[in-house]
């Protein structure tokens, strides 16, 4: 089988990064506006966990206001999960840049992971500040006088994973859709103001029962009817824009790491999601597990060295030397609808219908739709 060319994320013209900026810059501020967003005094985003271009485009009956809206598309960036998607989004950087390089990733000089999300380890604790120091366009915003909401589970509130990415919000906890829709209305009311809705039940549907099931459609209709009736509570000369950190694909392979011992030679540590495997070796056995992920994962998944995939600008332009350690010796992408599971590990992650990380449009693909009372 040939080899697809993997999508490598449009950094600096139509990525999430350029979205952030771009928002700063339609609030009047002096950030560069590669989208060429038009001025508004508010701007409301909705960010819907999960909900790839592709996977909206296949299902317009589920979703008719969203459906009914022109968008374009950004890609999402890599690996294609939500830890690092937030923090682009949060400071308008590539991942290179903000350094939340994947899901689970090495915590450099501790032979332990991260898990940038919930931000547990085995190792010494991780101070986010410290992990993603980059001020975040919310910390920005602030400074210049924009009244700065996130509205979100009010489970979410304090956790380290959201001092790394959100710093500078006002975090108003919302559970429902309706406290989403109050929540954005009360933060909207500031005459300059920047609002994220974030809804994360599409993607939580899509891994369990696969995106275009019926509980993944069910969800995209509530995406769907949340999204018009924000549009609804707009006040005048507000934007609002729908976007997501990443798609979907749906899994028709499993290759278990736990159940394939030459994936298991010379592994210290197994990282990353298993659509964005990052692979960390032993000293001096780097060499030898790339030649065995790549010979087990032939016609596949692309599977590169370190270099390569910075060299190749998988995370961005440039990646910040002191984040090099932080990304596997060896990254393994699945181009097929495989997944690298750990089933001993990752009993959670294994059983999934739905994952997502890599660099297919299914899964780099995010729509980005426009709603305006300018
Ligand atoms: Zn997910």
């Amino acid at each position: 089988m040939t080899a697809r060319r993997p999508l490598v994320p449009s950094y600096g013209t139509a990525s999430l990064a350029d979205l952030s900026s771009s928002l700063l810059a339609l609030l009047g501020m002096d950030t560069g506006n590669p989208l060429g967003l038009e001025p508004a005094g508010r701007v409301l985003l909705l960010l819907v966990d999960g909900l790839g271009a592709e996977l909206l485009r296949a299902h317009p009956e589920a979703a008719p206001f969203l459906s009914a809206h022109p968008d374009r598309v950004l890609t999402a960036g890599f690996p294609a999960t939500t830890a690092t998607s937030l923090g682009t989004l949060g400071t308008g950087l590539s991942p290179g840049e903000h350094g939340m390089l994947g899901y689970r990733i090495a915590v450099p000089g501790t032979g332990h992971l991260l898990n940038c999300l919930r931000w547990t380890t085995q190792g010494p604790p991780v101070d986010p500040d410290e992990w993603q120091p980059a001020p975040t366009v919310f910390e920005r915003a602030a400074e210049a006088g924009v009244a700065v909401g996130y509205v979100g589970p009010s489970a979410f509130e304090p956790t380290p994973f959201n001092r790394a990415v959100y710093r500078g919000v006002r975090f108003v906890g919302a559970d429902t859709v309706d406290d989403r829709v109050e929540g954005a209305r009360r933060s909207l009311a500031e005459p300059r103001s920047h609002v994220t809705v974030y809804y994360g039940g599409l993607d939580a549907a899509g891994h369990r029962f696969g995106w275009g099931s019926p509980r993944w459609l069910e969800q995209l209709a509530v995406v769907d009817r949340l999204a018009e009736r924000l549009a609804q509570t707009l006040p005048p000369g507000s934007a609002m824009y729908v976007t997501a950190d990443h798609g979907m694909v749906n899994v028709t392979e499993r290759i278990d790491v736990d159940a394939v011992a030459a994936l298991r030679e010379g592994v210290a540590l197994l990282g990353g999601d298993t659509r964005a495997r990052h692979v960390y070796a032993a000293p001096g056995a780097a060499g030898v597990v790339l030649d065995a992920w790549r010979d087990v994962l032939a016609g596949k998944a692309w599977v590169v060295s370190r270099e390569e995939a910075v060299a190749s600008g998988w995370f961005g332009p440039r990646v910040r030397p002191g984040w090099l350690p932080r990304i596997g010796d060896v990254l393994a992408v699945p181009y097929t609808d495989c997944a690298v599971v750990s089933s001993v590990a990752e009993p959670i992650e294994t059983s999934f219908a739905g994952a997502h990380g890599s660099l297919t449009s299914a899964e780099q693909h995010v729509p980005l739709l426009e709603v305006s009372t300018r």
